[in-house]
């Protein structure tokens, strides 16, 4: 059976690709020097939110935004290898994140592997199905979030005391509000990504 999914993302792709005119001369460093950590979450748009063009800057994402070893990794490719200049560590209000923690992830998991739900009321997660899980998922670091201002703190912190992350790159702090699409900065995250 032929996915829907797969037949809309070729379709817009097609259109996309027809009107793609001198963007095929792009080079590949980006264009603008600067790279965005920031979450996954389907609402934001870091294009959009921040401005962006193709070939303008990275964008680094995955659950939560957070400077895990590989978004570390992607940032020091960024500036040795592409040069970017300038980071910016982007958290959002409302994120998935702070909905669970990692004893309830791997909960979960052990139990079975399809989606779970959640109860808004009780903001308790439950799974629908059982049998079947595994017990790996207890064995990973979920990098959850319990504060937004705190995330954002201590990824930039972490970034900043990374032995391979270059002194003279500044890193700044954010976080997206989902209800008014702003980009609001988290002050003590931006001082501790000061360079020196
Ligand atoms: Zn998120």
């Amino acid at each position: 059976m032929a996915s829907k999914i797969v037949g809309e993302v070729l379709d817009a792709n097609a259109k996309y690709a027809a009107s793609f005119g001198s963007k095929g001369e792009l080079a590949l460093p980006p264009a603008r020097g600067f790279a965005i950590l920031t979450c996954m979450d389907a609402r934001l748009d870091p294009a959009k939110y921040a401005g962006l063009a193709e070939g303008d800057a990275h964008v680094i994402r995955n659950a939560g935004g957070r400077a895990s070893d590989d978004a570390i990794r992607s940032l020091v490719i960024s500036h040795k290898l592409l040069g970017t200049k300038e980071w910016f560590v982007i958290h959002h209000t409302n994120c998935g994140m702070e909905l669970f923690c990692d004893e309830v992830m791997g909960d979960l998991l052990a139990d079975n592997l399809a989606t779970a739900s959640l109860d808004m009321a009780t903001l308790k997660w439950s799974n629908p199905q059982h049998g079947g899980g595994c017990a790996a998922g207890h064995f990973i670091k979920w990098h959850t979030i319990k504060s937004q201002e705190e995330s954002v703190l201590q990824d930039v912190q972490r970034i900043r005391e990374h032995p391979l992350a270059p002194k003279n790159v500044p890193i700044y702090g954010y976080i997206y509000d989902v209800k008014t699409g702003r980009l609001n900065e988290v002050t003590k995250a931006t001082e501790a990504g000061r360079t020196s």
